[in-house]
């Protein structure tokens, strides 16, 4: 399994108010290293509070390696 985090931090006062997600250019660059449904997607407000997404679940119908014969 590939496992990828993405974090955002500027200080110890910084807030993070919504989880963040890796941009386009980003889900495809892993889509290009890792099956969609083996790489997972951490995204992190803080320590405890996080969602886990699988690449096939955040770039669906995906173009990569194994789609050209
Ligand atoms: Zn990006």
């Amino acid at each position: 399994m590939f496992l990828s985090f993405a974090a955002a931090a500027s200080g110890a006062n910084c807030v993070i108010s919504d989880y963040c997600a890796p941009c386009g250019v980003c889900r495809q660059t892993m889509r290009e290293f890792g099956k969609p449904e083996d790489v997972l997607i951490i995204m992190a407000k803080s320590p405890t509070d996080y969602v886990e997404k699988t690449l096939e679940e955040l770039l669906p119908m995906s173009f990569g390696p194994d789609s050209i014969k």
